[in-house]
């Protein structure tokens, strides 16, 4: 995954109908979800919503196909912050009754609705709040365009509940489809087949053949245009970013491509991606046959696509083959990573993808720090019970997870692994997977035949143990090693403009800026902007970077521009380690609050949940004198 933003405006609706079918249930307990699917389970979605700009709220029903096993007399499903109307069962619907159980914060409400013998529809007429955590409602002014207003959602982890009805766990796959209606000026996109341009009647038909769980649900409603990149893929963005992003992501056919070369064909019919709002908090959400993408990757020298290699590359692991409970979240994100370099490697090279690994690798060792070595929660299988999911959602299950498969491939040889990889996503295809399932296939089918590669190799304490084993062999970049000689140049004192930089690419901007003495004068500082232009830097990891360091060393020059970043991007992955950076002192702490006061409304609740704590944010903070 990776993140979104919105603002107000007049007022207007939308009319989404969806419709689901069915297969093979996980059993596996969830403990984030109330639903008992052993019991009763959905097979498919008929959604119906207004959508109301105004009031940011949607109305509607959510009708969902069920099945029942044998005499369960009742179904139950997660809400959170919805008022549910009334529910009905069949068609034609005949009332039934149903019950709202105790609100747990993040969780949300168990609806158990009574069923009739023979039932197999359970129509559920409701109201979503207008803090519904997956919804983020943009004002006019929050969006490129200025002029309309724009709606997105975040469903990963459990926030799905938060804005339909539904059985919210990974383990749970349906089918749907939709009709939205719109006014003429607004499209509306789903996780779904979709449409291209505008129609002057406002209504649109969505159709999602392939089951999906119900973190994969998604809806973008706003001025969007779209531009074809070849027969199966395209972009969509505001129309002002049209231009800007088809040429950023211009790959994207040659990289589902390399990606179908690697580990077989791709499942979904159409790749697209949209270009969102900078207040999405995250990088990317890889909801299928539309990948929602943080506008902070249009960096204008294609220097971030590798964003885009990893959201296609959930189209394999993730949205095909599921991690089955939260717990299993290293089964979605490891598996992508993996992927992603091995893509990033067909279309740029082994030294681009090796510096994307050593990256990765010290971003690693640098999580495990702050989380110590022993930490339970640095385990591939995580232990989530009790806690938001959103906790595990650490760089632990992305790096940790890659560096595991990256080591078998050590062991076993690349085609060996690639040959298992293909296997594996073919034979449980839209399934879930739980890391116990995982390690009994791993070895039936790749351990069993490969002995010698595995006898002195223990997967397992990778999977169930902290921090990294010592059977990991070093990753090393040949550019990075030539980065070094002049991260040493400059720590000895060198002038920044004799330093060999011609041809670094943003990964060895990213490594220098790492490498180099964090604690510089404001001369050493002015002269590094000076030459390398760092605050004004199109690149949004390589602007993170420096204002870090500008915090660190009150290197004030870079403070406008930070406040900008600030005020306008809204991921999570950028915004935190800077409040974080600021809060280090009190006039940094002082500074922190005052551009978040500013800056808030501009963020998804995903992203105000995390600096909120961060901060201590209360909301009578907002007229606080800062
Ligand atoms: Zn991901």
């Amino acid at each position: 995954m990776n993140l979104f933003h919105l603002k107000q405006f007049s007022l207007f609706l939308a009319c989404i109908i969806l419709s689901v079918s069915c297969f093979a249930q996980t059993s596996t307990s969830d403990p984030h979800s109330y639903a008992q699917p052993d019991r009763a389970v959905v097979t498919h979605l008929a959604l119906n919503l207004t959508v109301n700009f105004q009031k940011k709220v949607l109305t509607g029903k959510a009708s969902w196909n069920i099945k029942v096993n044998q005499d369960a007399g009742e179904i139950v499903f997660d809400t959170r912050d919805l008022e549910i109307r009334k529910v009905t069962l069949g068609d034609p619907e005949k009332l039934t009754t149903f019950t709202l159980g105790k609100n747990d914060d993040f969780l949300g409400k168990p609806l158990t609705v009574k069923l009739s013998p023979g039932t197999t529809v359970v129509n559920i007429y409701y109201t979503t709040s207008p803090g519904a955590a997956a919804l983020q409602w943009l004002t006019p002014q929050q969006t490129g365009g200025k002029m309309l207003p724009f709606l997105f959602t975040q469903s990963q982890a459990i926030l799905a509940r938060t804005w339909i009805p539904c059985q919210d766990g990974p383990g749970i796959r349906f089918t749907y489809e939709a009709d939205v209606k719109v006014p003429p000026a607004l499209l509306p996109l789903m996780s779904a087949s979709n449409p291209q341009e505008k129609n002057k009647s406002g209504k649109y038909h969505f159709n999602m053949a392939q089951p999906i769980p119900s973190y994969l649900l998604a809806l973008a409603v706003g001025d969007i245009a779209f531009r074809k990149l070849s027969e199966h893929t395209g972009v969509y963005a505001e129309p002002a970013m049209l231009e800007k992003v088809a040429w950023e992501f211009a790959d994207i056919p040659a990289m589902v491509a390399a990606a179908e070369r690697l580990y077989g064909p791709y499942r979904w019919d159409r790749y697209d991606v949209i270009v969102l709002p900078p207040s999405f908090p995250f990088g990317g959400m890889e909801n299928p046959r539309l990948t929602f993408a943080t506008p902070t990757v249009i960096a204008g020298d294609r220097s971030l696509v590798s964003l885009v290699s990893h959201e296609l590359a959930h189209s394999w692991s993730g949205n095909l083959v599921t991690n089955a409970t939260w717990d299993d979240f290293w089964l979605n994100e490891g598996f992508t990573v993996y992927f992603e370099r091995r893509i990033d490697e067909q279309l740029y090279g082994k030294e681009f993808a090796d510096m994307e690994w050593v990256l990765g690798r010290q971003s690693l060792a640098d999580e495990l720090n702050s989380f110590g070595e022993d930490d339970r929660d640095t385990w591939l299988k995580l232990d989530l019970s009790g806690r938001d999911p959103d906790d595990g959602m650490t760089g632990i299950a992305y790096e940790k997870g890659a560096l595991l498969l990256h080591c078998i491939e050590e062991r076993v040889g690349r085609e060996k692994l690639d040959s298992f990889l293909r296997e594996y996503f073919s034979v449980n295809a839209f399934q879930s997977m739980t890391t116990a399932s995982f390690v009994t296939y791993l070895e039936n089918e790749l351990v069993a035949t490969n002995q010698a590669a595995f006898q002195d190799f223990d997967y397992k304490q990778w999977i169930y143990g902290a921090g990294i084993p010592e059977s990991c062999p070093p990753i090393i970049s040949s550019r990075f090693l030539l980065v070094d000689l002049q991260i040493a140049a400059y720590n000895e004192g060198k002038p920044c403009s004799e330093l060999q930089t011609k041809y670094w690419v943003a990964q060895e901007w990213i490594h220098f800026l790492s490498g180099i003495q964090q604690n510089l004068s404001s001369t050493r500082m002015k002269e590094l902007d000076d030459t390398f232009g760092f605050t004004n830097s199109g690149n949004s990891e390589i602007a993170v970077l420096w204002f870090l360091m500008a915090i660190n060393n009150q290197y004030t020059a870079a403070y406008p521009q930070m406040e900008s970043f600030l005020n306008s991007v809204g991921r999570r992955k950028f915004i935190m380690p800077l409040y974080q950076a600021l809060m280090q002192t009190e006039t940094g702490k002082q500074m922190a609050m005052a551009i978040y006061k500013k800056s808030r409304q501009n963020y998804h609740p995903v992203a105000t949940g995390s600096v909120d704590e961060l901060l201590q944010w209360k909301e009578h903070d907002k007229n606080s004198p800062y």
